[in-house]
């Protein structure tokens, strides 16, 4: 799972996935499996956001997460490698 996505899967996080947290898309505890199509790398803070507020997720194929925002407003992520971005970075220096 940290190979395929290289990083947090959150829109617009860099956070690396050696230090991100993997997530159940559909969670455990309401039967979502424990394979890659249910599974995505989120770092703590946004695995945190994902289960404490209004945004939601669904996996919709070929690892492309669909997040809709509390506003309403969507956003989809690819694998890092699959987005077409390249090395990532660094830690932040903060
Ligand atoms: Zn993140």
């Amino acid at each position: 799972m940290r190979a395929r996505d290289a990083t947090c899967r959150f829109p617009g996080c860099l956070r690396a996935a050696h230090h991100c947290e993997v997530d159940h898309t559909i969670d455990w505890q309401w039967d979502g499996p424990t394979n890659a199509d249910n599974l995505a790398c989120l770092c703590r803070r946004h695995h945190v956001m994902k289960h404490q507020s209004d945004w939601r997720v669904k996996q919709i194929g070929d690892a492309v997460l669909r997040w809709v925002s509390p506003t309403g407003a969507t956003y989809k992520t690819l694998p890092h490698a699959a987005a077409g971005r390249g090395p990532i970075p660094d830690e932040a220096p903060f």
